[in-house]
């Protein structure tokens, strides 16, 4: 008997195994087929039993779970990426994530030749797990204010390590709380003042490797006060154990500063690190990392939503009609197709982004080359604060769209909120590491503006910009075409280099009586459907947010850049926009154009990239109008295209293949009775509930007995 699901797909022409060769590496499919097929015959994996757990018995299932993963690993032989593969099937990350995603990374980045050699080693046997500790109690953001100290002790030659009031206690380190017997410290570094060795000078926060736990025992080492914060919110990161750590007086070697940048030698002299931007990579790569992974939770909440939908039947069109699928309804479609399209967005770009700072990376690391390390950091953190915002909000809405049963944990969209809400604070917070983009463009601004000999006038040159380049990517018109404007941008001459994910800054360099005067070409709602229009739309709402802080900090006396710090976070998403959209539209016509993909698939995945575009294009309304680069005809056009494209030119079929695409494994999917790809959500919840907790309900009649029975027992006693 075929599923509704399997009706549906007879009539879809597109692959989604085709689909799916660019949103994965070769091989990927296939290897996590295999290793999901392992870890599901395994119950200790088993996702149903998780919600059931406090936090301290979340913990320690996901202690048994990596011990586990580390005994399967043996068995099997699996390799590194076999293994981290296994780790992130579970879906939670594990008292030893933030060792392999921040502890390791760091001393690889930051560590010298001989740090690595000795750390390394040892962390890849698991015999040192560690942790990053930055945060404090009182401080996170504002870094250069953080109050742990390593005071440098020339005579022994150790740093000694301390918190020196409550407040700086280290609060919130992923790992720390049960797991880590080392960690990584940021602490403010004081030096002996030369001719006087008592009294220091602070020379601002670095890294230390600090041991916590005892590797005989795993009792906290004398001088340590440690432990886990306990649950956190939505019941989210249930499974790692963020803790605390007080350091009273605690004695560390010199050798363990990081000091492949900055150095202090042992007669307490500090070496300056050559390039003062080469701490932060580190903090680059887990920027960087983000948004494919949130692109990937909100296709499986996507897949879920869909099939759920599908699935769901409300209301009959006629009276003696059937009840039709929740699918139907254009309020659901105007909600799925678009988040739909957002998760493909995101895992495009957040891949190209991850090869752009593996690049990165080898140029600083083979070549010295420091050039587009300043690049990465805007740009990935534009990305971070964007992939966050909107796969948060995209799960939530994910969840609304399967009415009441969303809401139960069997919807299996709980954990992937609960989880990446939290993106939208760690690795800095939304609000104010949006403001590292926008300083970063307003550098751009500047930078054009005082290198441009011929600031508003019309001389053409390509070199400064990479525009017709970004622009090449659209499928048919040229940017100008898309444009009506008084001077055209590509004609400023200027000597100052923009980044190609900066290169319509080009644009603030016209006068503003030119500036304002842009407009919009687009005649019909079929014009909204030109990758030119959308992406000179989307470049031009960028340029104005950038333009508009760029005069007020300039006309403000005094200049007072916290007040602009609602504006930043503005100038950041519309920035990661046009990077997600330009990438995503490179896509789209590199698979058309190389014959990657056949006619129908890439019409699918134009589509797609259609309905993202236009659905950022309306979210962007509001500059688009206050700038008056499209009026309220055009405004409705594009709202016309959009619903065009979601209600008429989308299908169900084609939905559900592109769903089919992100090939989940039945094990990924086993978190979701909402989900099942069977449709058999009925059956699979009745079973949840009554073969899960039935019966334990008895365990609660005392109580309910007690509070039924109040009333007679109290009339009972006023009788006597
Ligand atoms: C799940 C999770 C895991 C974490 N793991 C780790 C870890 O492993 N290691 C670690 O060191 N830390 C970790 N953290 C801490 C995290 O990095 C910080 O909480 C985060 O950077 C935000 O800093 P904060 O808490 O100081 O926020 P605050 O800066 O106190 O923010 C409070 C409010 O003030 C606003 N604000 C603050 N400054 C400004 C400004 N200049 N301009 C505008 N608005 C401003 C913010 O937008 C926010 O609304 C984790 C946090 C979470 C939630």
């Amino acid at each position: 008997m075929p599923t509704p699901l399997d009706a549906i797909r007879t009539d879809v022409t597109i692959d989604p195994y085709k689909i799916g060769n660019l949103l994965f590496d070769p091989g990927y499919r296939e290897t996590r087929t295999r290793i999901a097929s392992i870890l599901g015959s395994d119950r200790i994996f088993d996702k149903s039993l998780r919600p059931h757990l406090n936090h301290r018995q979340l913990l320690r299932l996901s202690l048994r779970i990596f011990k586990r993963l580390l005994e399967l690993r043996d068995a099997h032989g699996w390799s590194d990426l076999e293994f981290t593969l296994a780790c992130r099937l579970q879906d939670e990350s594990l008292p030893t994530s933030l060792h392999d995603i921040t502890f390791v990374p760091v001393i690889a980045s930051q560590g010298t030749q001989e740090q690595q050699a000795y750390w390394l080693p040892r962390c890849k046997r698991y015999e040192v797990v560690g942790c990053y500790a930055q945060t404090e109690l009182a401080h996170g953001s504002n870094v250069q204010e953080l109050e742990t100290t390593a005071r440098f002790d020339v005579t022994s030659g150790e740093f000694v390590i301390s918190s020196p009031r409550l407040e700086s206690t280290k609060w919130w380190i992923g790992g720390l709380g049960v797991m880590a017997n080392h960690t990584i410290v940021q602490a403010v570094l004081h030096l002996p003042l030369p001719g006087n060795p008592l009294e220091y000078k602070p020379y601002g926060p670095h890294l230390f490797i600090v041991p916590v736990r005892s590797l005989k025992t795993h009792e906290p080492l004398p001088g340590i006060t440690i432990g886990d914060i306990g649950p956190k919110a939505y019941g989210g990161f249930g499974t790692v154990d963020n803790g605390y750590v007080r350091f009273r007086e605690v004695r560390i070697p010199r050798e363990n500063m990081l000091m492949r940048h900055a150095q202090v030698t042992l007669t307490g002299e500090y070496v300056r690190p050559a390039h003062d931007k080469l701490s932060y990579g580190s903090m680059v790569a887990l920027r960087a990392g983000i948004p494919v992974n949130l692109g990937w939770s909100l296709a499986r909440a996507v897949t879920i939503a869909l099939r759920y939908c599908i699935h769901r039947r409300q209301f009959a069109a006629t009276p003696d009609g059937p009840e039709q699928p929740v699918i139907t309804y254009a309020s659901v479609k105007h909600r799925l197709y678009p988040l739909l399209a957002t998760s493909y967005a995101y895992i495009i770009a957040g891949r190209e982004l991850w090869a752009m700072y593996q690049k990165m990376l080898e140029e600083v690391v083979q070549q010295g080359n420091m050039e587009s390390l300043a690049e990465m950091h805007s740009l990935s953190t534009a990305l971070k604060v964007k992939s966050s915002t909107d796969c948060a909000k995209g799960l939530e809405e994910a969840r609304k769209c399967m009415g009441g049963h969303g809401y139960s944990h069997m919807s299996g969209i709980g954990p992937l909120f609960a989880n990446a809400t939290a993106s939208q604070t760690y690795e800095g917070d939304n609000y104010v590491i949006s403001q590292q983009t926008a300083r970063s463009l307003l550098k751009h601004v500047s930078a054009l503006r005082s290198s441009s000999s011929t600031p508003t006038s019309l001389t053409a040159s390509r070199s400064s910009s990479s525009r017709s380049s970004s622009r090449s990517s659209g499928s048919s018109t040229s940017s100008r075409s898309s444009i009506s404007s008084r001077s055209s941008p590509s004609s400023i001459s200027t000597e100052h280099h923009l980044p190609p994910s900066s290169s319509y800054l080009l644009n603030t360099l016209l006068a503003p009586a030119q500036f304002y005067t842009q407009r919009s070409s687009v005649k019909t709602s079929g014009d909204w459907y030109s990758p030119a229009h959308q992406l000179s739309a989307l470049e031009h709402r960028a340029a104005y947010l950038v333009l508009e802080l760029s005069t007020s900090l300039s006309t403000s006396t005094p200049q007072n850049w916290s007040s602009h710090t609602h504006t930043t976070h503005r100038i950041a998403s519309a920035h990661a926009d046009v990077f997600v959209a330009t990438t995503f539209r490179k896509c789209v016509a590199r698979a058309s154009s190389s014959n990657l993909l056949p006619d129908d698939c890439a019409y699918g995945l134009r589509l797609l990239c259609d309905i993202f575009c236009l659905g950022t294009l309306v979210a962007g309304l509001p500059e688009l109008f206050e700038s008056g680069f499209v009026d309220a005809t055009q405004a409705r056009l594009l709202r016309r295209a959009l619903d065009e494209a979601v209600l008429v030119r989308m299908d169900v079929g084609s939905a559900v293949a592109l769903t089919d695409a992100f090939a989940f494994t039945e094990f990924e999917m086993a978190g979701s009775v909402l989900g099942r790809e069977d449709g058999k959500v009925y059956e699979g919840m009745w079973r949840a509930v009554r073969e899960g907790e039935s019966g334990k309900e008895r365990e609660f009649l005392e109580e309910c007995l007690e509070i039924t029975g109040h009333y007679r027992r109290r009339r009972g006693s006023a009788k006597l």
